[in-house]
């Protein structure tokens, strides 16, 4: 296990990105923070092509800093055999501390490799867990937010000329706790350590070229999107969108980190990608307009009839741990969405939220479908198109909601893929 590093004697306020943004760019040779994804890495003929990549891009004069995730679908394989382990106690779920400890071993396996791999190309390489790397993050195991950066090692190793190769997805809590990020978080690594280290961009490699106004491999017309601004982007990501994971987006937004999401295994001369900025040019004059489709499965709509306190609701979320979105409260009831995707405890959360409050009834197996854009509210158009184009197809909405960078509802989780590619051809193609 790493040598842990000291806790921050320096602690911004828990959750929100380095207020003052991006480190001033350090003199020298520019930075390159790259990140590779599973599919990049999947087994050791990818990560030699990995390697490749990663010596060019030193080669070409670069300090090169590599964010890896874990192998192909490793993370669900141990998670499974974590429930596997769990399914004999009465609880059900396993503990969220040693989620942690067992999932972030699959990054640690292919940062080595990795590693292993460019120094078999005649490089300097070393590799470094997300505690060595000087991540610092709440304690909020299984879903993490990182609080701090401290990449003193990794400057350390890059003043000598080697390679660095970090671990994603993963960090150290100020109680010396390992923590991980929530599904996706390695690219959270790859954003805020070279927002950390003042780096000239940071990569996201991917299997696909870039984003594109829907998941193309279920829209199959989705359209690749050459620039995007940080807020749509953003609200994709935080919708569904898993190209790039959501937190990843905010620390570029804030930060001023430039990102750009390309492919591993297409990324010759003139290959596409596209570039993320702070502000896309034109984003502030463009007329309203829709930008993309996302969908996430996995979501419970949790319904409040008359009685139940907005307060009390509130505490049995905070007592729970519970994110929620699209939260509406009043006389008669509320409702409310919570995304399941980061909650690996739903069977026991689920329990104790109906202890905590009998009143409330939860509707499980659904997914959220949304358009997200630019003033999408600012007339009535596009939520009426929105209703139209779901009812025209006998698709219903438990619940629609409606703001000026989305419009969702919420569906049956097998009327997610045609919905997502109705509304692709009314409010993209159209
Ligand atoms: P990695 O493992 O490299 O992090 P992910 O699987 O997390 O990659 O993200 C890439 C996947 O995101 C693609 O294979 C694609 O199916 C999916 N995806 C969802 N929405 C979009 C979108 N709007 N644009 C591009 N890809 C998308
Ligand atoms: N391996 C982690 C996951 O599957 C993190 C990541 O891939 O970014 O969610
Ligand atoms: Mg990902």
């Amino acid at each position: 296990m790493a040598e842990p590093e000291q806790p921050p004697n320096r602690v911004q306020q828990e959750g929100s990105p380095c207020a003052s943004g991006a480190s001033p760019a350090k003199p020298g040779r520019p930075i390159i923070v790259q990140k590779y994804g599973g599919s990049s890495v999947a087994d050791v003929d990818r990560i030699g092509q990995v390697a490749e990549r990663v010596v060019a891009a030193k080669r070409a004069g670069n300090d090169v800093v590599v964010v890896v995730s874990a192998m192909g679908k490793t993370t669900d394989g141990l998670l499974a055999l974590a429930r596997q382990a769990a399914s004999a106690g009465a609880a059900a779920d396993p503990p969220r501390r040693e989620l942690d400890m067992l999932l972030s071993t699959g990054e640690r396996v292919s940062m080595a490799l990795l590693s292993i791999a460019i120094q078999a190309r005649g490089f300097e390489a070393i590799s470094f867990t997300g505690s060595q790397s000087g991540i610092l993050t709440n304690d909020r195991h299984f879903d993490a937010r990182i609080i701090e950066v401290r990449p003193f090692r990794i400057e350390d190793e890059l003043a000598r000329g080697r390679i660095v190769i970090v671990a994603g997805y993963q960090g150290m809590s100020y109680r010396r706790e390992i923590t991980t990020l929530g599904r996706g978080g390695s690219d959270t690594t790859a954003v805020a350590l070279a927002a950390a280290l003042g780096a000239e961009r940071c990569e996201i490699y991917s299997d696909v070229d870039g984003v594109y106004s829907a998941d193309p491999r279920v829209v199959p017309d989705a359209r690749h999107l050459p620039e995007l601004d940080c807020a749509v982007l953003q609200e994709m990501a935080e919708c569904g969108a898993k190209v790039v994971c959501a937190q990843a987006v905010e620390w570029a937004r804030r930060s001023g980190v430039a990102l750009t999401a390309r492919s591993t295994f297409d990324a010759g001369p003139g290959a596409r990608e596209t570039v993320v900025r702070r502000f896309a040019p034109g984003s502030a004059s463009s007329t309203l307009s829709a930008r993309a489709i996302v969908a996430e499965g996995n979501v419970v709509l949790a319904r409040a009839h008359g009685g139940l306190r907005l307060d009390e609701l509130l505490r049995a979320a905070g007592e729970l741990g519970l994110g929620f979105r699209d939260l509406s409260f009043g006389h008669g009831g509320g409702a409310f969405v919570l995304p399941l995707l980061n909650v690996p405890d739903w069977q026991g959360a689920r329990r104790r939220l109906a202890a905590l409050l009998p009143s409330i009834e939860l509707v499980e197996g659904l997914s959220a479908v949304s358009v997200v854009g630019d003033g999408l509210t600012a007339t009535a158009e596009p939520l009426a198109r929105f209703v139209e184009v779901l009812g025209r197809a006998g698709i219903a909405s438990r619940l629609t909601v409606a703001g000026p960078l989305r419009l969702g509802a919420l569906v049956d989780a097998a009327d997610a893929a045609p919905a997502q590619r109705l509304l692709h051809a009314s409010f993209v193609e159209a």
